[in-house]
């Protein structure tokens, strides 16, 4: 069995898989350890029927010894050491982790590094690390981390215009974030387009909570919209994404709020919640939009026309044959009004999204544009858990 761990500040994500046919590794279990240091919840699902505990666990070690436990006393495996693999997504890898990595010393103490990078995230994804090593010694530890495929990214589209100095010395660059979903993406569309990785050229929008797009050339990220941190590029459900930087001291002189105070609301308050007032739930925004709230009918507006501005982007980056435009997570593989609107404001691109397809129930992945359309697009489910497995499995 592999078990794909996404941890946070007080949760732990899990998702168990069988690897008895390593071709089709096969989930049946997964689950969540929340209020982890508050009280403690754990949910543990197993063929859709779920159960729930509610347990203390006063800090990471303790949830993970009540999943493994629990684990124990549902059948869903015998012994702890069933487990042979153990699967981490890590935010941030910096610009040393180039790709999945196992979790030796050396590794740790860089994510360790970054977490001036990503403060929000990297912490948990440290602690989880050491409380799974604390409790199965002899299971082999795999990060897989977000950053690490936008590591193929040319100069050209990762420095910023900020002084030189910054990039040597604080390692100011865009880093991009989504990369275990786009690298997901990029190994699924050879089956789709029938083609080598090497030879696609794709646009994937993983349009989530969070939310960003890469420009795939030759199947490696070539641009993305995220940056240094998950807070530029696209709007989202509660980032603003791109604004002008000077709104930051300008909120500050009107209001006395200090740049923490300003960021935390660019981070949590903005996007789609800040501007709608209604949600940062895409579904609540576009109900409320349908009865007539002009706020909420602003948000999606501005919402996908910034999204089909940067398609056209990255369309003019690639600048070669673009085998698909690809619409991912969340919002990208249900959400079949947005995707409607984004594509008919990528005017350049001359892109025919046929309505009954667009509609359409679908398991895995689905064309949705006619034959008209100059550039083929899709809608296709993102499944990060399976890609961390699979790259866990090449370290067993
Ligand atoms: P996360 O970034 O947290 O993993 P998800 O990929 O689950 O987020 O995406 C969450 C977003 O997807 C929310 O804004 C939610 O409203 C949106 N979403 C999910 N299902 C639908 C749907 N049927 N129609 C519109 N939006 C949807």
């Amino acid at each position: 069995m592999i078990l794909v761990v996404n941890a946070g500040s007080s949760s732990i994500k899990f998702k168990l898989f069988d690897i008895a046919n390593k071709k089709n590794p096969i989930s049946t279990v997964e689950g969540l350890a929340e209020r982890i240091s508050v009280d403690g919840k754990l949910t543990i699902e197993i063929n859709d029927k779920k159960h729930v505990f509610e347990n203390e666990m006063k800090d990471h070690l303790d949830a993970v010894k009540l999943i493994l436990t629990k684990f124990t006393e549902l059948k869903v495996i015998d012994k702890a050491d069933d487990i042979k693999g153990i699967g981490f997504r890590v935010v941030h890898g910096g610009d040393k982790i180039v790709k999945t990595v196992e979790l030796t010393k050396e590794i740790k103490k860089t994510i360790e590094e970054n977490i001036r990078l990503a403060p929000l995230h990297n912490p948990g994804a440290l602690t989880s690390i050491n409380a799974f090593q604390e409790s199965l010694p002899k299971a082999k530890l795999v990060g897989c981390f977000d950053t690490s495929y936008h590591q193929t990214m040319p100069e050209i589209n990762y420095m910023y215009t900020t002084p030189y100095q910054w990039y040597t010395d604080y390692k100011v660059r865009k880093y991009g974030f989504h990369g275990i979903s786009y690298e997901y993406i990029a190994y699924k569309a050879q089956e789709i387009f029938n083609k080598k990785q090497e030879k696609l050229n794709l646009i994937v929008c993983h349009l989530g909570n969070g939310g960003s797009i890469c420009a795939i050339k030759n199947g490696k990220s070539y641009n993305t919209t995220m940056g240094l941190t998950p807070l530029a590029g696209l709007m989202m459900g509660t980032r603003s994404g791109d604004i002008d930087p000077s709104i930051i001291q300008y909120i500050s002189k009107e209001t006395g709020k200090d740049i923490y105070e300003i960021t935390d609301i660019l981070n949590k308050q903005s996007g789609l919640q800040g501007v709608s007032e209604v949600s940062s739930d895409m579904r609540d925004v576009i109900s409320a939009s349908e009865k007539g709230n002009k706020k909420a009918s602003l948000a999606v507006e501005l919402y996908t026309q910034i999204v089909a501005d940067f398609i056209v982007k990255f369309a003019n980056q690639i600048n070669d044959n673009i085998d698909g435009i690809i619409f991912t997570a969340g919002i990208g593989e249900n959400a079949g009004v947005i995707r409607e609107k984004i594509s008919q404001k990528c005017r350049l691109l001359d892109l025919h999204i046929e309505y009954k397809l667009n509609n359409e129930k679908y398991s895995d992945y689905l064309l949705i544009s006619s034959n008209e359309s100059k550039i083929p697009v899709l809608k296709v489910k993102t499944n990060e858990e399976l890609m961390i497995c699979n790259q866990t499995l090449k370290f067993l």
